[in-house]
Parts: structure tokens; sequence; C-alpha cells
């Protein structure tokens, strides 16, 4: 293809778990790709034809990545980490003044470059802790976010992301789209060291047991999510950028299950039978489920794959980690 009919894609956040696996996808269907992060993918090498190790805090690296205007540009970095990180209280300055500083760069200098599009990555955290008490009946459809009550900072960073975007989309002719990322998971995610989240978790601790043992599960585990696998995430995206549609909307799997529910799962998986051992630990709201209609009506697509699929093959994934970190 010659370069000029070839499409450009930028990635911001190309070193993390989506960016890395979003990099793969826009390459499968033909862009040409550039990576920017702190650093590279953990567990393998980027596809990504162009990539750039820097600081997305700084104003002057913003404005050399974006040096054309990028047909796609996608902003999925963030400084985030699962419950261990975001709820503990411990990152609350850096998770949002690092975070807005990005978006405040990428909204600024995206919009003086030209570009066509950008997509920005939200999350179910920014829903209002008070519809989520409930573990078996918790509100998160898109208009529910106001009045806003998200249960951390890592929320409330979000929240006024979305609506930088938002501005820069009335005021400046921006064309943004936004999601609202549930529990995305998947091969070459986190799986240890304290930025993890509950899948990774769980099945790490699954494959660490000998069969008959016990596993830590932080709280009664009675409370419930919804996890995403990331093929169907990336669907997600292209949908949304494929469409008029600005956002926001939830890219997030209705079935939800208990925290119990998802060790079970990952035990059949495993083929063990582990007891649960229950233990203080930081939990987050009590319930929290992806609400699709509005996905359904705007983009006429939602998530299909059952949980069980995702978590197998990131089940065998992590167990192959951890053999390789063994031998
Ligand atoms: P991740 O932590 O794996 O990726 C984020 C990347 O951003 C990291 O590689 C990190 O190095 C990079 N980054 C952070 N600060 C940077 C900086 N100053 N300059 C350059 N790069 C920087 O996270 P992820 O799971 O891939 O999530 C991607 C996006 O989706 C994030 O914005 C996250 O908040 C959002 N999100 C994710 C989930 C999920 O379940 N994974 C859920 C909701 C929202």
């Amino acid at each position: 293809m010659e370069q000029s009919m070839q499409k450009t894609a930028l990635v911001c956040g190309a070193g993390g778990f989506i960016g890395s696996h979003l990099v793969n996808y826009l390459k499968n269907l033909g862009f040409w790709v550039r990576g920017v992060d702190l650093k590279y993918p953990d567990f393998s090498k980027t596809t990504a034809d162009d990539f750039i190790i820097g600081d997305l805090r700084d104003p002057i690296l913003c404005q050399k990545i974006l040096d054309r205007p990028f047909d796609e540009v996608y902003q999925l970095a963030a400084d985030m980490g699962g419950a261990g990180y975001i709820f503990t209280g411990e990152h609350d300055a850096d998770v949002m003044h690092n975070s807005a500083t990005i978006n405040l760069n990428m909204s600024y200098y995206g919009s003086k470059a030209g570009i066509k599009k950008i997509f920005y990555s939200s999350s179910a955290c920014i829903y209002p802790a008070y519809n989520q008490e409930d573990a078996n009946n918790p509100k998160c459809s898109e208009e529910s976010a106001y009045p806003a009550a998200p249960d951390s900072e890592y929320g409330w960073e979000k929240l006024f992301s979305e609506r930088l975007y938002l501005s820069f989309n009335r005021n400046y002719g921006l064309n943004v789209r936004i999601a609202r990322f549930h529990n995305i998971f998947g091969p070459e995610g986190t799986w240890k060291g304290g930025k993890e989240k509950a899948p990774a978790a769980i099945c790490r601790k699954v494959a660490e047991a000998e069969n008959n043992g016990e596993m830590e599960i932080w709280g009664d585990g009675e409370q419930t999510r919804s996890f995403l696998f990331i093929d169907e995430c990336l669907e997600g995206i292209r949908h949304l950028m494929d469409s008029e549609f600005t956002g926001p909307v939830n890219i997030g799997s209705e079935e939800m299950v208990t925290i119990n529910q998802l060790a079970l799962m990952a035990m059949e998986i495993a083929n063990k039978k582990l007891s649960l051992k229950h233990i203080p630990g930081p939990l987050g709201v009590r319930g929290r489920n992806s609400d699709n209609k509005l996905i359904k009506e705007k983009l006429n697509w939602t998530p299909s794959v059952p949980l069980k699929i995702g978590l197998a093959k990131t089940y065998s994934w992590i167990n192959q980690q951890r053999a390789k970190l063994e031998s």
C-alpha cells in the first residue's frame, strides 16, 4: 500500500495492556501505527511502526508525537492499577495529576495538530457509589453518571477528562469518541506485583495453590463485577470509532458474577479444589455491571463471548508465565 493511502494511528499508552493489543489490532487492519509510552510492552515486542519512549505529561513530547494530522488517535495512557492501587488512597495525588496532565496535553495539542478523530478510554469507575451499594442490582447506565459521586479519585479524574474532551468537541470541533471500559482482562495483562486486577490475581492464586489448598479473597467475595475479554474490547472500540456516536458509552460485559464465583470458575478451569479464605482488603463498590442498552442502540453491537472462555485463555497464559519464572 502506498504510504499516502495508508491510514495513520497514534496510540498513547501503547506499552500498556490494552494499548499493546490495540497496536496489533490496528496493524492487522492495515494502519501505520505510532506508539508512545513510558515503557515498551511488558510481555511481547511491539508491532508498532514507530515507538517513542516518552512522558506524555511533557507538552514538548506531545507536540513532537503529533507531527501529522493522524486519522485516529487513541488516548489510553493513565496512571492506574487494580483495587490494590487505586482504592488504598496512597496514590491519589499521582493518579489525578499524572492522568489529568496527559489528557490536558493530548486534547489541546491534538486539536491544534488537526487530528481527524480521538478515542478516550474512560472507566466504569466514574459511576456514582450510591448506585452500586446493592451487589445484585447495581446501576451503571450512561445517564446515571450524574449527580456525580465516583468512589475513587481515579474515577473523578476520568469524569473530568470525559468533560474535557467533550468541551474540545463543542468549542473546537475535535472529533471525539469516549468509552467507559468495565474491567478488561486477558493475556499479557499485569498478573502480579500489586497493579493486577481481579481476574489476573485470581488466576495467579489458583495457579500457585496446591490442589485442596486454600486461596485468599479480599472481603466476603460476594461483591459483584463483570469482566470483558480483551478481544471484545477491541471490537467495541472499532465499532465506536466507525460510528458517528461520540459517547460516552459503556464497553463491558453484562455477565455479572461474584468474586467467589469468579474464583470457582478459575478453579474449574484449572481442575483444582481450593477453599476460600476471606481476608480484609481494598474492595471498591459492592456491585457493578455493564449496562449495554445504549451500545446496542447506537452501535448495534454488544459483547457476547462467555466469561469462562476468556478466563480459560487468561489462566493458561498466566500459568505459562509462572512456569517460565520458576524454570
Ligand atoms: P495499563 O496501565 O496497562 O496501560 C496504561 C499505560 O499508560 C502504561 O503502559 C503506562 O506506562 C502508560 N503511561 C502512564 N503514564 C504515562 C505517561 N506519563 N507518559 C506515557 N505513558 C504513560 O492500563 P490498561 O489496562 O491498558 O488501560 C488502558 C486505559 O484504559 C487506561 O486509561 C485505563 O484507565 C482505562 N481503563 C482500563 C480498564 C481495564 O480494565 N483495563 C478499565 C477501565 C478503564
